[in-house]
């Protein structure tokens, strides 16, 4: 299994139309509450006409879970978003 090389790959942009997003790798700067983070070398998509971003959802996934374990530590309350599907018991309605 050979992985294609990414800044091969370009996008239409959704944004303009016009443009192609290329890969490139940026510095992303996120917040951490009142904490500016920056992470160099972020992969990212960037409309060549336009500027539009798109980032790599699965480095942004990873990144999301590097900084959940690290806000966890700080903070323990974190937002959730309250689906009420608590618990494992499947109620059936008949
Ligand atoms: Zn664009």
């Amino acid at each position: 299994m050979t992985i294609p090389d990414p800044s091969k790959i370009s996008f239409t942009c959704s944004e303009c139309q016009a443009g192609q997003l290329r890969y490139k790798r940026i510095t992303y700067y996120t917040w951490l509450g009142n904490e500016m983070i920056t992470i160099p070398d972020f992969p990212a998509w960037v409309c060549d006409v336009c500027g539009r971003r798109e980032y790599d959802q699965q480095a942004l996934n990873r990144m999301n879970l590097l900084l959940n374990t690290q806000t966890k530590r700080r903070t323990p309350s974190l937002k959730q978003s309250s689906k009420n599907n608590r618990g494992g018991k499947s109620i059936s309605n008949r």
